[in-house]
């Protein structure tokens, strides 16, 4: 399972950064960026499903590496744009 953003979407609430240092915001633009595209630890995964929950414009996705959809508890998001 990798976390996803769509930065399109992202309004940088900043809501996702307080769950996980997995989300950052970008000094450049002010919105989201994913700090790692890393599989996501066992130890780790609740606070990133209450992060992609949170967002306010459900701009945060997990994908799951296997199948290539969402995990449980995702957001159906877009994949990053162009
Ligand atoms: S919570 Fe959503 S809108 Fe806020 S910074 Fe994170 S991705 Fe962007």
């Amino acid at each position: 399972m990798r976390a996803k953003a769509d930065r399109d979407a992202c309004i940088g609430a900043g809501v996702c950064t307080t769950y996980t240092n997995l989300f950052a915001i970008d000094d450049d633009d002010g919105k989201v960026r994913v700090t790692s595209e890393r599989e996501i630890q066992p130890d780790e995964i609740d606070d990133v499903e209450d992060a992609v929950a949170m967002c306010p414009v459900v701009a945060l996705s997990l994908v799951d590496d296997h199948t290539g959809g969402s995990g449980d508890g995702a957001a159906a998001t877009s994949e990053k744009g162009t």
